[in-house]
């Protein structure tokens, strides 16, 4: 068995492709142009500038002026929810519902709000990893000023029912955000057809660069600022605009929108023979719904053995993986979301998440389904919790 480099963690970060990097370079030494200064230099970046907001719009069924660029998935978070609580605490609003498996983007800044005297309700998830938007209706208030639920999950991929969450959420006349980070590019998106008022995304998740994102905020919501300055972004968001990066999320948005159906049919194939194949080693367990998932995504979890330990031999191999997110490796505590959709701390422990795209070929899901049960046997033979398993031994 030839060894192989097979990239499989899309979900922690993409390379920058080709096609954006092209587009970026001239904004680096050419129109390199301050985007606020009137002559002509500075005038093409601006151009620039707005043609990647009107890409960015189309991608997302949003009108131009409802796009704002930021530095990141985190930063559009923190803008959504700390922007919505400063609006909605001045009309007596001070509670705020979101999931229990949200990304620490959003539950590291609810608990932030928490702190300074804010209400948060975390909906509970199904053990597919599934919201009910009955329950999220059940956790409106009076006094609710935001509901923020992701699009989908980054380490199990599952989809949330956005659009029912949505409706509930017109229906009681409150705010709603999703952190669409994982999604865009491998679900259909229209914010305008989905009543969604507010949509974060991430450059870096869609072969962009690392350090640009973008905030979508429905027409008719005028959010505080985040950061204070000049007078970019509508005076919304300060700070002399980063032309390379914004063009580059232009280019790379509308690549990863085009032929979603198209890469999904190669993709999905691919990613359930991966499922199929793991599954067949004993003591494993699929996390998330098979159905309702990202097509790229897969999470299993091999009893007996240590994640880390898993990664690390897979990257001997050259197979790039994760398991938990990246912010939270290196920590012992185990996944959030594991634990939320009920999994024990051993078995979260020994969790794997793949995240392919359509490079990864049909050889090299051969290679890594011949790789794995090799490796995880190997693991299993030096784990002294297995061998308990084995004897039949209780573990905790
Ligand atoms: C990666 C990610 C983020 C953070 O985006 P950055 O651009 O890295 O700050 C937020 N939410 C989700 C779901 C993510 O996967």
């Amino acid at each position: 068995m030839e060894k192989r480099f097979i990239y499989a963690d899309n979900a922690a970060t993409t390379a920058v492709s080709e096609e954006v990097l092209n587009a970026m370079l001239p904004y680096f030494r050419e129109a390199y142009g301050n985007a606020s200064s009137i002559y002509k230099l500075g005038r093409d970046a601006q151009k620039a500038v707005e043609e990647a907001r009107e890409k960015v719009a189309a991608a997302l069924g949003a009108d131009p002026k409802e796009i704002f660029f930021t530095s990141c998935g985190s930063e559009s978070d923190n803008w959504a929810i700390k922007g919505t609580a400063e609006l909605m605490a001045k009309r007596g609003k001070k509670h705020i519902i979101t999931s229990v498996f949200e990304h620490h983007a959003v539950l590291h800044t609810c608990e932030y709000l928490e702190k300074h005297g804010f209400e948060v309700t975390y909906v509970p998830v199904s053990d597919k990893g599934l919201i009910d938007p009955e329950d999220v209706r059940k956790a409106i208030r009076d006094d609710t000023a935001l509901v923020t639920i992701m699009y989908a999950n980054n380490e199990i991929g599952t989809i949330q029912p956005i659009d029912e969450i949505a409706a509930i959420c017109k229906e009681k006349k409150v705010i709603f955000h999703t952190d669409a980070v994982q999604a865009v590019g491998h679900v259909d998106i229209d914010v305008h057809k989905q009543g969604i008022d507010m949509l974060s995304l991430s450059g870096h998740k869609i072969h962009a660069q690392k350090g640009i994102g973008a905030l979508y905020i429905r027409k008719g919501i005028t959010l505080p600022n985040l950061i204070h300055g000049g007078g970019q972004e509508r005076a919304k968001r300060a700070g002399t605009e980063n032309v390379p990066a914004i063009v580059g999320l232009g280019v790379a948005i509308e690549a990863a929108t085009k032929n979603i159906a198209e890469r999904n049919a190669v993709i999905i194939p691919r990613r359930n023979r991966l499922i199929d194949g793991m599954l067949k080693l004993p003591y494993t367990r699929l996390n998330g719904d098979r159905e309702k998932r990202l097509p790229g995504n897969l999470n299993i979890s091999f009893e007996g053995i240590e994640g880390e330990s898993l990664l690390l031999m897979l990257d001997m191999n050259g197979i790039c993986g994760s398991s938990g997110s990246a912010c939270t490796s290196g920590s012992l505590d185990p996944s959030h979301v594991l634990l939320s959709i009920g999994l024990k701390h051993e078995i979260a422990h020994g969790s794997l998440r793949l995240s392919i795209e359509d490079d990864v070929t049909d050889e090299d899901v051969d290679y890594i389904l011949e790789v794995i049960p090799k490796v995880v046997e190997r693991l299993r033979s030096m784990s002294p919790v297995w061998e308990k398993m084995m004897k039949g031994e209780k573990y905790q």
